[in-house]
């Protein structure tokens, strides 16, 4: 697994090494979205608990054994969070039920990582993020 992650770290989703990264948050839990989360064990894994629940016991839903690794103490979200000072855990359902984006608040302005949260390609290349 740790081999895993140095390769998320080439491609550039991580802009930090692994050892000063303090909790995570996936956009949801399918496969190639979590699947670094047991490289980052001991860090909070903040998810909706929706998200959770479909990853956990619905079939196929992704590779479980990702999601359930060792070392992955999960905080369960019913709502939107602020987690840090201005950094937003928010709901935004659509690819799945418990999706969520993160907002971040600068003194330069605000940064929305919206992971996923288109469905189709056609809807990407159309502008309209967020069409199911
Ligand atoms: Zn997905």
């Amino acid at each position: 697994m740790r081999d895993l992650a140095v390769r998320r770290i080439d491609f550039g989703c991580f802009v930090r090494p692994p050892e000063d990264i303090g909790f995570v948050v996936d956009c949801h839990l399918h496969f190639d979205h979590c699947g670094g989360n047991p490289a980052l064990a001991g860090r909070p894994v903040f998810t909706q608990r929706a998200e959770l629940e479909a990853a956990l016991h619905t079939p196929d839903y992704t590779l479980t054994e990702l999601v359930d690794a060792p070392g992955l103490p999960y905080e369960r979200l019913d709502s939107e969070a602020e987690i840090l000072p201005d950094v937003v855990v928010m709901p935004t359902p659509g690819h799945t039920a418990g999706h969520q984006s993160l907002i971040v608040r600068q003194p330069d302005g605000t940064v929305i990582v919206a992971g996923r949260r288109g469905n189709r390609v056609r809807s990407r290349r159309a502008g309209l993020a967020g069409a199911p």
